[in-house]
């Protein structure tokens, strides 16, 4: 479904990507590790178009985006593509990001409604549809400030199934929850995974990565250090760096 090849990316004179190749076939679970600063979210938010990029080729289902410019001055050159693009794509961030004036039913259907223009009852059933399956249809008229941070993150993914994506992004999906508040977001994302859902999971979880992933990433100072299945990378990795990394997150 996405698949990105020798991408690189730069904040002004910082290097963040120097020429990183990602790929999530359909029904492919992607996990990404990394310490912090080392380009997991940049590298997400490129995948969506979030962010520009300076050089390489980003795909989706095959079509490769257009551009137009080069370096810096680099930018997608139809709006239409980046809109199916993004929408197909749907984000899950770490802080929820829900909007408080709306009820968690609302918060749902918005985007369906507004930009994909879909008939608001038939995205009303599919909400609560969604709803129901993250555990919370009792919490579709609720505010967000009344859910616990568990239960305002399993909204945010209904959100973003509601939205019928190819794929789904998570950006450290649990790491702003409570030990045990964060199970139950990870019993979601599990059973999405064998739901045959396609996937790119940025985790400090590792053993979230290794339960889910059908290939894990390790990303190093925008470089992909090491990569492979989960076995082979938690049991045994090969570079210094990610046996380094390993052990200082155990
Ligand atoms: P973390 O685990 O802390 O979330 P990360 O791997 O997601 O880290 P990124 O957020 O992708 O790292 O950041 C990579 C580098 O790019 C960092 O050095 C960061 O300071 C820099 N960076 C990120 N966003 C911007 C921005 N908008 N402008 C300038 N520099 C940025
Ligand atoms: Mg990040």
């Amino acid at each position: 479904v996405i698949e990105i090849r020798n991408l690189h990316k730069a904040y002004g004179s910082l290097e963040v990507l120097k020429g990183v190749d990602i790929r999530a076939p359909a029904g492919h679970v992607v996990a990404m590790i990394g310490s912090s600063g080392s380009g997991k979210s940049t590298l997400l938010r490129c995948c969506n178009l979030l962010e520009d990029s300076q050089q390489g080729e980003v795909l989706f289902c095959g079509e490769p985006v257009r551009w137009r410019g080069t370096g810096m001055d680099r930018r997608p050159a139809d709006r239409a593509q980046v809109t199916r693009i993004r929408t197909n794509l749907s984000m899950v961030f770490q802080s929820f990001n829900l909007w408080s004036h709306m009820t968690i039913l609302q918060n749902v259907m918005e985007a369906p409604v507004t930009v994909l223009r879909r008939n608001p009852r038939e995205v009303e059933d599919s909400a609560r549809r969604y709803l129901a399956q993250v555990g919370i249809a009792d919490k579709a008229d609720a505010w967000p400030a009344q859910l616990s941070g568990g239960q305002q993150q399993r909204a945010a993914i209904a959100r973003a199934l509601c939205m019928e994506p190819k794929a789904l992004l998570f950006d450290e999906p649990t790491s702003a929850l409570d030990p045990e508040l964060e199970q139950e977001v990870i019993r979601v994302i599990k059973a999405l995974a064998q739901e045959g859902r396609t996937m790119i999971i940025v985790t400090h979880d590792m053993r979230l990565a290794a339960d889910v992933a059908d290939h894990v990433v390790f990303l190093h100072k925008g470089r992909i250090e090491e990569e492979g299945p989960p076995d082979q990378l938690f049991g045994n990795p090969r570079t210094e760096r990610l046996r380094g990394f390993l052990s200082a997150t155990q």
